[in-house]
């Protein structure tokens, strides 16, 4: 006789299952913008100049809603602060992460950021901002800038002076699959002809250096920031020559960067999986922002098609991606344990 003292414990659990927590993009119009989000991605997007697609987001100037599912129609934001649970209960009153696709038709303007310690005190408590590029298509011949060459404040101040911009700054040529990390303090800037998944702190502070003088629609020049400039640029950094990824791949995943803020992998599947043989991801996160950045298939059996950016949440222990297509790539981040 079955001893039903000890059976385990029945379905009727107030627990809900977790699942994949799937955003709406929200887009951003920018001078530099065009609508390659549309023609490239397939994204229906707003008229006019489109820079950003903000895909995982909980930022004010951008939240993402929750496309389907129990929490269909909720913010980002709200998520956070209502259901830390699928977080992995991470302290911190934002959410941490915030996932974009630029799509550079035109330069951006030269800017840099500043680390959490100068936001908090001069931007109103804001984070400061560390991001990371991964290049999904770079026109031939495009270039990027990355870091700078002056030694010190005095240095670059007087090259701004002068309007010695190329002696000044680190301009590399950029190609697809490329990755960079720009830490606060390096200064830097997209160029035209480039497209990219941009993983970064939550913050929206950027000091603009210089903006080549252009104008926007109303006739107007955006806003210069020097002396913020000054005061965080770093004059110490070793500027990059180039962005290839040297880091070895393994089981489909390259370990791309980690850094205090945030790790970074990209995950390739190939089209030789089926559901016998996945490639496996196995939780070693708080939670996991996904973007699926080339090809379709499907993840734990729900379809995913070049565009979808989704939420793994704590309680997920495992992803089963398998390929449709030629091969599915992946661009995976999440942020440190407390
Ligand atoms: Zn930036």
């Amino acid at each position: 006789m079955a001893d039903t003292a000890h059976a385990a414990p029945a379905a009727h659990t107030t627990h809900r299952t977790p699942e994949l927590i799937f955003l709406e993009p929200v887009f951003h119009q920018k001078i530099w913008g065009g609508r390659m989000l549309e023609s490239d991605f397939g994204y229906q997007i707003p008229d006019g100049p489109i820079g950003e697609c903000w895909a995982i987001s909980a930022h004010p100037a951008g939240d993402c809603k929750v496309a389907k599912g129990s929490y269909a129609g909720m913010y980002l934001s709200e998520l956070w602060t209502q259901h830390r649970e699928l977080f992995g209960n991470l302290s911190g009153e934002q959410f941490p992460l915030l996932v974009k696709i630029l799509a550079a038709d035109d330069d951006l303007s030269i800017q840099v950021h500043p680390d959490d310690v100068y936001a908090a005190e001069h931007e109103d408590g804001s984070l400061g901002k560390c991001e990371c590029w991964y290049v999904l298509h770079a026109e031939p011949g495009a270039t990027i800038v990355i870091g700078q060459n002056a030694h010190s404040r005095e240095e670059f101040a007087r090259a701004v002076d002068a309007g010695n911009w190329d002696e000044l700054l680190n301009i590399i040529p950029v190609k697809t699959g490329d990755f960079f990390q720009i830490d606060p303090g390096c200064v830097h800037a997209i160029r035209g002809g480039t497209l990219i998944l941009e993983t970064q702190q939550s913050s929206d502070v950027t000091y603009r250096v210089y903006d080549y003088d252009r104008r926007q629609a109303d006739g107007s020049l955006r806003e210069l920031h020097l002396q913020q400039s000054l005061d965080v640029i770093d004059y110490n950094q070793q500027p990059p020559t180039n962005g290839t990824i040297t880091a070895v791949e393994k089981n489909g995943v390259t370990r791309l960067i980690a850094c205090d803020r945030y790790t970074v992998e990209r995950v390739r599947v190939a089209a030789t999986t089926d559901a016998a043989t996945p490639t496996q991801l196995t939780a070693h996160w708080p939670f996991l922002c996904v973007s699926v950045i080339e090809g379709s298939g499907t993840v734990n059996g729900q379809v995913l098609a070049r565009g979808d950016h989704f939420i793994v949440p704590a309680g997920i222990d495992v992803l089963s991606f398998v390929s449709t297509t030629e091969s599915m790539e992946l661009i995976c981040s999440y942020p440190p344990a407390d």
